[in-house]
């Protein structure tokens, strides 16, 4: 676990609102409050996000008022909704050339502890799934405690820049996953696995343990599973029984490459999708990632029974696992199921989901045409749908605060078609991932003006670099001791 030294290095003691250039800021505080409970966001010329029927809409002078966590009110710019006396904060969203929100993006399977791991194997010859998959304990070995914390913080913090405001972390690890979330302010939902690849004490009680503690508000729990053909049949019950009595997520790797769906044949005599159906494992609060070797009949099945599905298409690509079928999802009616991950760095380097969303086009292009919408929708409402968050991907009364700011003036709007500002979600797609300008979380700011808020990045940069070649010169060691024992 990290320590309090350690936390205080790497906070930030004000918020970044820019007070010092007044004439300049978006930021207008009425009362001397750095916590605004009641928050206007004025006159944002474009809002992209989905609709109470599910479609994508890019609303055009709005202004939406916060009070709390929650979003209250999203209206006409021009019309006078809120008492502007009464609020705390007013958020100039349409000065110099204006802001384009957009919910704050899900990020429905990642590793959050890996982050410590980037440049560790992506550039290793050998990128095929099995050998990396028994190459990555001798790293996660040694990032637990306060390295875990240190890397969670890297990526987390990565992730917000990215527009990201919920992590699903399916990990061993949960109390620094939660430390670091709580110092940068993300929304997080930890699965924890019951049976890992690389932490072999880990079992379902540390599961039920994580259930049972509890939790700081942003953060909720699940059930994690590496691959099934690891686990065994009293587990799988266990783990339904579980689900059924806190109504959790379920997640797992599944059908990921030819070798995992071999295994589980060999293990059990059938393949993946029949053995969770044995189980009552397939429904709405099963969450399967990957999802590449499977047959047309299996993906009708899991179609029928509203399994969510996370699809991670550079993931899938660098690690030459296969090619998941979207096509045939779409075609079965499944396509508001599919929501989209990054996966840890080893995996994708950049945590990022506009780019992974751009990905998923090229992926499946040029037989099948995953349309702008239904991508901008795959990063807000069915990540939302398959995380069992109602509350979140959208933006409109009710729903949380989660907000993300990009600047209008930036070559990844601009230029778009005024006449058809639907142009605009096309271009923040394929225009390659990009920063935010400010972020808010649950009716936070987490950045403002670039800055973090909350997290010190000019000295948590440097820290993680530090740990990076502490953990890599322990995995060097034990591998010539390895090398030598084998001789
Ligand atoms: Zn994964």
């Amino acid at each position: 676990m990290s320590t309090s030294a350690e936390h205080e290095s790497l906070t930030v003691s004000k918020p970044n609102f820019d007070f010092e250039k007044k004439s300049q800021t978006r930021y207008h505080l009425t009362k001397k409050s750095c916590l605004p409970n009641r928050i206007l966001i004025k006159s944002s010329p474009f809002i992209i996000t989905a609709g109470d029927q599910g479609q994508v809409d890019v609303l055009e002078n709005k202004s939406i008022y916060i009070e709390e966590t929650e979003i209250r009110a999203v209206f006409p710019s021009n019309e006078k909704v809120v008492d502007e006396s009464k609020v705390d904060l007013i958020y100039d969203a349409g000065a110099r050339g204006g802001l384009v929100l957009t919910p704050g993006f899900i990020n429905a399977h990642d590793h959050v502890p890996m982050y410590l791991m980037r440049s560790a194997m992506i550039l290793d010859y050998a990128q095929d799934l099995d050998r990396l998959v028994s190459k990555m304990p001798l790293w996660q070995k040694y990032i637990s405690g306060s390295a875990a914390f240190i890397s969670a913080l890297g990526d987390l913090t990565e992730q917000q820049r990215a527009g990201i405001t919920t992590t699903l972390n399916h990990n061993a690890l949960f109390t620094e996953i939660d430390e670091a979330a709580e110092l940068c302010g993300q929304r997080m939902i930890n699965c924890v696995s019951a049976v890992s690849n690389s932490r072999p004490g880990t079992t379902l009680e540390s599961c039920k343990q994580y259930l049972r503690a509890s939790k700081r508000p942003l953060s909720s729990g699940g059930v994690a599973l590496h691959y099934l053909f690891k686990v065994d049949r009293n587990l799988l019950t266990a783990i339904r029984d579980l689900q059924e009595h806190h109504q959790m997520l379920v997640t797992m790797h599944f059908a990921e490459s030819d070798g995992t769906a071999r295994e589980c044949v060999k293990r059990f005599g059938m393949r993946e999708t029949k053995l969770l159906e044995e189980h009552g494992l397939l429904n709405p609060l099963t969450l399967l990632s990957h999802v590449l070797h499977v047959t047309e009949q299996e993906i009708a099945k899991l179609v029928d029974t509203k399994v969510g599905i996370v699809h991670l298409p550079t993931s899938n690509v660098i690690h030459k696992s296969g090619i998941f079928n979207y096509p045939a999802f779409a075609s079965f009616g499944g396509s508001e199921r599919v929501a989209l991950g990054t996966d840890s760095v080893v995996s994708k380097s950049r945590l990022d989901l506009l780019s992974e969303a751009f990905q998923t086009r090229i992926t499946h292009l040029p037989g099948y045409t995953v349309y702008y919408e239904d991508l901008f929708k795959m990063i807000t409402i069915n990540g939302a749908r398959v995380l069992n968050q109602p509350n979140l991907g959208r933006i409109a009364p009710g729903f949380k605060a989660d907000i993300a700011f990009w600047k209008l003036k930036d070559r990844g709007f601009l230029p778009f078609d005024e006449d058809d500002p639907k142009t605009l979600i096309g271009n923040i797609i394929s225009h390659g991932g990009r920063n935010i300008r400010d972020l808010m979380v649950g009716g936070k700011f987490i950045i403002s003006n670039r800055m973090h808020n909350l997290v010190n990045e000019s000295m948590l940069l440097p820290e993680i670099q530090r740990r990076h070649m502490e953990v890599r010169k322990l995995v060097e060691r034990d591998k010539i001791k390895l090398e030598e024992e084998q001789k």
